[in-house]
This record gives C-alpha cells, structure tokens and sequence, in this order.
C-alpha cells in the first residue's frame, strides 16, 4: 500500500462511540492534549514534543504574568495548537451563571490572543461537557460556544493523571494505550501542571508506544472530528 492517506476530517457531526470504534485497517489519529497549562513544565514537554517531532494541543488557563505569556507563544511558535479551558478553571464561579461563564471564556480568549495573536475557537470545559457542576446549565453554555462558532472538545482517552500527582510513568501509559487501540480517533486527556511530574516523564515512552501501534499524532483543528460528551 502507498503512504496512508491522511483523511479528510470535515465532518462536523459527533460520531457515537460506537461509529469511532477503529477497524481493522484503520489508520488510528491520536490527538494529545495538555490541560492546566502553563506551568513549570511547559518547557519540558515542549522539549519532549520537539524532539520526537510531534504536534499537541494546549488548553490553557488564564495566567497574564510574563512568563506564563512567553510560555503561551512558545506554545504556539513550536506549531501546537493553543485553545482555550478557561481564565479561572473554577468550576463554581464558570458554572455560576450563562454571564459569568461568557465573561470568562472572553477573559481566556482575551489572554491568548493578547500573549500570542492567536483568535482561538477552541474550548475545553473545566471537567468536560459532562462536568457535574455545570449540569442543568450546559446545554446554555453550548448554545452561546456555537453561536459564536467555539468548537468545544472533551476527551475519549484519560492518561489518568488527574487522579494522583504521582502516578507511576508505566500506568500513564497503559491508561493510554488500552484505549487508543479501539478508536479511530482518540482525544487523550493530561496535563501540564507543575504537580504532574511523571506526565512529563512517560511522555517519550508514549510517543515511541504511540508510533509502534502505527498512529498519527497531530493537533486538534477546527476540522478534527469531535469528541464531546454532552451535545445537545
Ligand atoms: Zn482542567
């Protein structure tokens, strides 16, 4: 067979889990993504991309200090995707109100665009679409990201990070690598954050696991086919 055809991603309708499931021949698409950012380990995990050559995405928080700033064109100036998971990731005050939860996603779309020149309509929700907080409310805040035409993108795969700041190297890969084999496309959820020291350890270890099973690694674009837990 000749070099594998990227596929055109222009669909924008959400497929089920089920239609996402990877067949036999399926070239898989892993979308890396670093929450929580930037931090402390911006850098590394910059380093770590570069050197394997790989693109990732970055939603960011809303961190206006200068060296938060020049972490953010960083980001960008390396070619990753930079999106936006809100100025003050707390859910309470986000979920609050369809005013605050606008104001805030102005306030991180603001900071990205002042740090990096980057109008970003891409969105993360602090815990995901499917958060508990935001539950009743969610279906206002998806109105007002599609009016406005900000792709909102959860995850299908967790490196499982989140859940203790040490987790071991090996068990942040094997989160990911059980997962990303049944997916045609796979959004993988981890973190920049400078607690998650072992995220930035497993990262060469998952590229090279990643690479062996035959995916591509890109960043997420307004045409990457959508993962959303909640669509209304
Ligand atoms: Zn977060």
């Amino acid at each position: 067979m000749a070099n594998p055809v990227l596929p055109q991603e222009i669909e924008v309708t959400v497929p089920t889990a089920e239609e996402n499931l990877a067949e036999v021949g399926d070239t898989k698409r892993v979308y890396l993504t670093f929450d929580d950012g930037p931090s402390g380990n911006t850098e590394e995990i910059l380093k770590v991309l570069d050197d394997y050559g790989v693109k990732a995405t970055f939603f960011v928080i809303g961190r206006p200090d200068e060296v938060s700033r020049e972490r953010m064109r960083r980001i960008v100036e390396d070619g990753h995707t930079i999106a936006m998971h809100s100025y003050t990731h707390s859910y309470t005050g986000i979920y609050s109100s369809l005013d605050s939860f606008k104001s805030d996603v102005e306030s991180v779309k603001n900071v990205i665009k002042d740090a990096t020149g980057v109008d970003t309509l891409i969105y993360r929700f602090p815990g995901g679409s499917s958060n508990g907080i935001a539950q009743g409310k969610i279906s206002q805040f998806i109105t007002y990201l599609n009016d406005n035409d900000i792709m909102y993108m959860d995850w299908n795969v967790s490196s499982g990070d989140a859940v203790s700041p040490s987790l071991s190297v090996d068990a942040i890969v094997e989160n990911v690598m059980k997962d990303v084999v049944k997916y045609k496309s796979s959004v993988v959820l981890m973190h920049d954050s400078d607690s998650k020291a072992t995220t930035v350890e497993a990262l060469p270890l998952l590229i090279e696991r990643l690479r062996a099973e035959g995916c591509i690694l890109l960043p997420i674009s307004k045409d990457t086919t959508r993962i959303q837990h909640v669509t209304l």
